[in-house]
């Protein structure tokens, strides 16, 4: 009998964002709870759902924790979160190998790169076991996190629809060490080049076509996973850019040269990376979706993405609509989605169908917007939606509908809409705060905009303040 230990953490940690990620934004789930929550973190149940079937394997859960993404973690939080996943370790029997879900780009107050501490006291404690890691597309690859692991994969996808799949994978690579005795090497290369999220679509190109050789390669029989690990682009982090990276069946020459391979096929299109969706100056985003006659129309914020770990709570573009375009904007219907300000949701959850004065927004993000006083009604409250049991209340002005949120939490579904009894079909312009469209909107959106809009997750990367030197694009 193998013993798997299985664990993971996953987040992505924003350096420009100001709010610190705490415990109250993590769900966390210790030993054998994975597995009823496993829908909750699906690089898990990847590595489950392929151990289930191996009669020869038995898996050790440890902890797996996960949060939105947001400002970096709170140092005191990680602490013990790491103290726990060990706790549960020495509580098991001895580990034959490590299979981790973790993301690649969360950042600890003061630790740095929290995959590299995490993978450096597991090699401290156990400096003969493989550890095997599934991430994400924009994990940070650090030589550290190379010298720790025995082999990594990423995701394929942007948006990410593979975590499942990217997991089942980390776990076939464990498979073939502990049970069929390949050791198991890797290639990488790394270019210090950072891609502005949303022109990384991998359903364009040039990602298209890089996914594609990714593909090819693992075509291969001595291949075992090759992974473009294109790091975060909002983290002033040391180590941070593009890692291209192979997986061989104990072959380091061709690991190397196929790491080669791929970052010279990155090279030569580096040129061309762009945005999916037409993206202009905000007034213009919004002005552009307020002419068109199909509906519903999406512009996103991209410049306050919280799924990119942007406060969420920026006022730019709603003061637009209250502001310079507010004759246009009553003319339409209009749905914003959201912001994050739990204050404003206390301030109006009593206050149901009366016409108040509220102040929303800017309370995190106070470098790129300010607070804004809107006059409306709120029309209603709904508690304890979704995984992090958010409130969200629908707050109306003669502009727009807006949807305040008690939690930082992602604008990423139509469930949002369901919960409130929103007809979203019938919106003209629905305006969130997202980068490229995920596939619920891309679903119902007539057309979309990107709105490059200033805050923590700015699309236009040279007008963030880097300390490092990048090839930014
Ligand atoms: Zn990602």
């Amino acid at each position: 009998m193998k013993n798997i230990a299985i664990g993971g953490f996953f987040h992505e940690s924003n350096t420009f964002n100001p709010i610190i990620t705490s415990q109250e934004d993590f769900l966390v789930y210790c030993g054998a709870e994975i597995y009823d929550n496993s829908e909750a973190y699906l690089q898990a149940r990847g590595i489950i759902e392929f151990f289930k079937d191996k009669p020869d394997c038995r898996l050790l859960p440890l902890v797996f924790a996960r949060a939105v993404p947001n400002g970096v973690v709170d140092k005191t939080l990680y602490l013990r979160l790491k103290e726990k996943f060990f706790q549960l370790l020495d509580e098991m029997p001895q580990p034959d190998i490590f299979v981790l879900a973790l993301h690649g780009s969360m950042r600890v107050q003061e630790l740095g790169s929290a995959e590299t501490d995490l993978l450096a006291e597991i090699k401290f404690r156990y400096p003969s076991i493989p550890i095997i890691s599934g991430l994400d597309m924009h994990a940070t690859i650090t030589d550290k996190m190379l010298q720790f692991t025995t082999a990594m994969v990423g995701y394929k996808t942007a948006p990410h629809l593979d975590a499942l799949e990217t997991g089942y994978h980390a776990a076939q690579m464990a498979y073939q060490i502990i049970s069929e005795g390949h050791a198991l090497c890797m290639g990488a290369v790394k270019i210090p080049c950072l891609i502005a999220g949303e022109k990384s679509e991998t359903d364009y190109p040039p990602m298209r076509g890089l996914i594609a050789e990714l593909h090819k390669l693992e075509e291969h029989d001595e291949i075992c996973a090759a992974s473009y690990l294109l790091g975060f682009p909002w983290a002033d982090a040391e180590e941070n850019g593009v890692t291209a990276l192979v997986v061989t069946k104990g072959d380091q020459q061709l690991a190397d040269s196929s790491a080669r391979y791929l970052a010279q096929k990155f090279l030569a299109v580096r040129q061309n990376f762009g945005f999916s969706s037409p993206a202009f100056a905000p007034q213009d985003a919004l002005r552009l979706a307020l002419q068109e006659t199909c509906k519903p129309v999406f512009v996103s914020d991209s410049g306050d993405n919280p799924t990119a770990g942007s406060t969420a709570d920026n006022t730019t573009l709603i003061s637009l609509l209250s502001g310079e375009l507010a004759e246009l904007a009553r003319t339409r219907k209009i749905l914003v989605a959201g912001i994050y300000d739990p204050v404003a949701v206390v301030a109006g959850k009593d206050r149901l169908n009366q016409v108040i004065s509220l102040d929303v927004g800017g309370r995190f993000d106070t470098q790129y917007c300010r607070p804004l006083t809107l006059v409306g009604k709120p029309l209603k409250l709904v508690a304890d939606f979704g995984l992090h049991k958010a409130s969200l209340l629908l707050f109306r002005t003669d502009e727009f509908d807006l949807i305040i949120t008690s939690k930082h939490i992602g604008f990423t579904g139509i469930q949002m809409f369901e919960a409130l009894e929103i007809d979203y079909l019938y919106i003209d312009l629905i305006v969130v705060k997202l980068g490229y469209l995920t596939e619920d909107f891309k679903a119902i959106a007539a057309k979309s905009y990107l709105a490059l809009s200033q805050g923590c997750t700015d699309e236009v990367l040279s007008r963030l303040a880097y300390s490092r030197a990048y090839d930014l694009v």
